[in-house]
């Protein structure tokens, strides 16, 4: 049994996926373990439009510097703060002994945003590179590489093929 943090209530068990959450009905904050949350925002992300992530803006609760530690909702030992991608306006609450996180209501939804501002800026700065690089090739060091040169790029495409067999 599980017991809400924040009112006290006991949390209601659900399933995202074939992840098992504990959720308070009064206050829709959700208890869930750390690598379950970790794969819950990997398959979320892309449900977000990248313009829609870029536009939003996380602004820190008033205070939340002074607000008091909770505690576990399983062994109530007193839950550790942390900003997700150091965001002070998503705040984590984890209990390292259970391995599980205590997400506040929209907090869930806001790291869902964030993880994917984040994922979309990184994509587009590895296709910034990957233009580049595609720009130096067709100036012509392809036409203008050593046969040797050449032939080893053939070389090492070809056992890359061979790995990914
Ligand atoms: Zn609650
Ligand atoms: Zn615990």
């Amino acid at each position: 049994m599980a017991i809400c943090p924040r009112c006290r209530q006991e949390l209601v068990d659900n399933q995202v996926d074939e992840f098992s959450v504990a959720v308070c009905q009064p206050c829709h904050g959700v208890f869930v373990r750390h690598a379950d949350l970790v794969s819950i925002l990997d398959r979320s992300w892309r449900a977000i439009p990248a313009a829609t992530a870029e536009k939003a803006e996380f602004v820190a609760p008033e205070n939340w510097q002074h607000e008091p530690l909770l505690r576990c909702p399983k062994c109530v030992a007193p839950l550790e703060k942390y900003g997700y991608m150091g965001l002070a306006a998503i705040q984590i609450d984890r209990c390292d002994r259970c391995e599980s996180v205590w997400l506040d209501a929209a907090e869930l939804e806001n790291m869902v945003v964030a993880l994917a501002r984040s994922n979309y800026r990184s994509e587009k700065s590895l296709r910034r590179e990957w233009d580049a690089s595609r720009d130096i090739a067709s100036v012509g060091m392809v036409g203008m590489a050593p046969r040797s040169l050449r032939e080893g790029q053939r070389n090492a495409f070809r056992s890359l093929i061979r790995l990914l067999e």
